[in-house]
């Protein structure tokens, strides 16, 4: 978020301005020193006196520059003082040229145009003010109207008119260089803003840790920065477009996304490139447009990593049919789609690590990793809420047999649908694992032994109805059989080679064990 709009002062710092303003000082010295000497004899002050003046002038200016660089916290009065003295300067000049047309009267014009440039719109005005008094007094001077101070000689008859035209021209070079300022100072701001709100996405995407997170983001970023009310992101995966994230008021679909290849977000995908649409086909963009019924101008923007389209965006423009969308407003979705593609790509990429490390290639459920870890966790969790937490051990019987009679194909297929039977007996928080070869686990948290018990059973005719295999199960209950994780699989591990012993298929409890006296 931007808190605070830019000012021009933080466009470009006063040091720099500073500078510049020397450029002029320097520019203007030049132009006295060039023009001066050639109209001397018609100048109302000495060409000495212009001189010393000068030097005078540049004294003062280098004395406050040298006390402004030392300063810290008068600077921006220094600054001023520094615009006052210039006045004052380039107003004595231009009396001194009075009616003669050399370049030295136009000095204070330039200066105005500097300021105005330079500082701000309110300083040029300040100033001004400042150049129009200087003008007057200068015109009193001339006029022999301040009684103290002799006149040169007798104002030439348009010295009113000229005055006031001056005065004029003072007026017009402040409004119309402000104006045209600040015209592009506001482009310039707008850019800023613009940057800033793209370095805000890439911080909040950055932060973001997951798939759906990224992708939140995106969605709250392009809502929130250009007024943008529907939106929906589209995962695209292997050819295949389905609905990742929607934001504001987007219907939901009742059946998979199926827009062909014709519709306008498969085009966008394809093409990878930006869409803009005053309309969707309902035939053609069925999907789109259950989501979006009466979309208007839609902006469609793809989000693309090294070539890959992974998501299409899709926002309306809440405006009237017809109406266009600013080019600006596509420019930035368009960066801001770019950026949360890497990261959705980054996220995702993450989150398939993430899985691989934890699930078994086979069956898709949690390894023996994860079933180590998830096992101490529960039994962590067992015992800080005094309840029970039962395990289940299960090995298919036979399963040699299995593998050397009918092929290890059929014995990959059957730990598969084994798999899947424990999967749809899970609840929330349970953790099904293929604990070794033929071996499975099932976690059971908040789990009584007879709970326990009458799970296994009903998963062992579960897979006896739905796979060529039977199963024997070792159960085991914390803290009744065994306190550790260890010595809870010993205790389901025992349980289970009892149940084998005992003809297999079937569910055995561990033995209590006995405490010693
Ligand atoms: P029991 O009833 O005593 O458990 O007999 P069993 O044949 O199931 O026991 P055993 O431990 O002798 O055999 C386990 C077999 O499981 C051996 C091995 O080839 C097979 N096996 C282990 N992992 C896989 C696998 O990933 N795929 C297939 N197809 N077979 C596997
Ligand atoms: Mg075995
Ligand atoms: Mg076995």
């Amino acid at each position: 978020m931007i808190t605070t709009a830019p000012t021009a002062a933080d466009l470009v710092p006063l040091a720099e301005r500073m500078r510049w303003l020397w450029l002029f000082r320097i520019a203007a010295l030049g132009t006295i020193a060039i023009f001066a000497p050639a109209a001397a004899d018609q100048l109302l002050v000495s060409g000495s006196a212009i001189a010393a003046g000068s030097a005078g002038y540049l004294l003062v200016q280098l004395t406050l520059d040298l006390v402004w660089r030392f300063s810290r916290s008068r600077r921006l009065r220094l600054f001023g003082a520094l615009l006052v003295c210039d006045g004052i300067f380039l107003g004595w000049i231009a009396y001194a040229a009075g009616d003669v047309p050399v370049p030295l009267r136009y000095l204070s014009l330039v200066h105005l145009i500097v300021v105005a440039l330079l500082a701000s719109y309110r300083t040029g005005i300040r100033l001004a003010l400042w150049h129009s008094a200087l003008a007057f007094l200068a015109f009193h001077v001339r006029a022999g109207s301040i009684p103290w101070i002799d006149s040169p000689g007798a104002p030439s008859s348009h010295a009113t008119q000229e005055l006031l035209g001056f005065v004029w021209l003072f007026w017009l070079v402040v409004l119309a260089t402000s104006m045209f300022s600040s015209v592009n100072e506001r482009e310039l701001r707008r850019r800023r803003y613009d940057l800033e709100a793209l370095a805000e996405l890439s911080r909040r995407v950055e932060a973001a840790s997951s798939p759906p997170e990224v992708v939140d983001v995106l969605l709250e970023r392009v809502a929130d920065e250009f007024g943008l009310e529907r939106l929906a992101l589209l995962r695209h995966e292997h050819g295949e477009l389905s609905v990742f994230a929607v934001r504001g008021r987007v219907e939901a679909l009742t059946t998979p996304f199926g827009d062909g290849a014709h519709s306008v977000v498969r085009r966008v995908a394809n093409t990878r490139q930006t869409l803009l649409t005053a309309g969707v086909d309902k035939e053609l963009d069925a999907s789109l447009s259950e989501m979006l019924p009466d979309a208007g101008n839609l902006l469609i923007v793809p989000l693309t990593v090294d070539e890959r389209t992974n998501g299409v965006l899709v926002a309306e423009y809440p405006f009237r049919r017809g109406t266009r969308i600013e080019r600006r407003i596509v420019d930035m979705v368009e960066r801001f789609t770019s950026h949360a593609a890497l990261a959705l790509e980054n996220a995702l990429l993450l989150e398939q690590v993430r899985e691989t490390s934890v699930t078994d290639g086979l069956t898709g459920i949690a390894n023996r990793r994860h079933f180590d870890s998830s096992l101490a966790r529960q039994l962590d969790r067992a015992a800080r809420t005094s309840e029970p937490c039962s395990l289940l051990l299960l090995d298919i019987d036979h399963f040699k047999r299995l593998n050397d009679t009918r092929g290890h194909q059929v014995g990959d297929d059957a730990l598969r649908d084994v798999a899947q039977v424990l999967r749809t007996h899970a609840r929330t928080n349970d953790v099904a694992a293929r604990y070794g070869g033929e071996e499975f686990a099932l976690i059971l948290g908040s789990c009584t032994t007879d709970e326990a018990l009458a799970t296994a059973e009903r998963v062992r005719a579960a897979i006896a109805a739905a796979v060529p295999v039977t199963v024997t199960v070792g159960v085991a209950t914390f803290p009744l059989h065994a306190v550790q994780g260890e010595d809870l699989v010993r205790a389901a591990d025992g349980a289970l080679y009892d149940g084998k012993r005992a003809g297999r298929d079937r569910v055995m409890e561990a033995p209590v064990p006995v405490a010693y006296p």
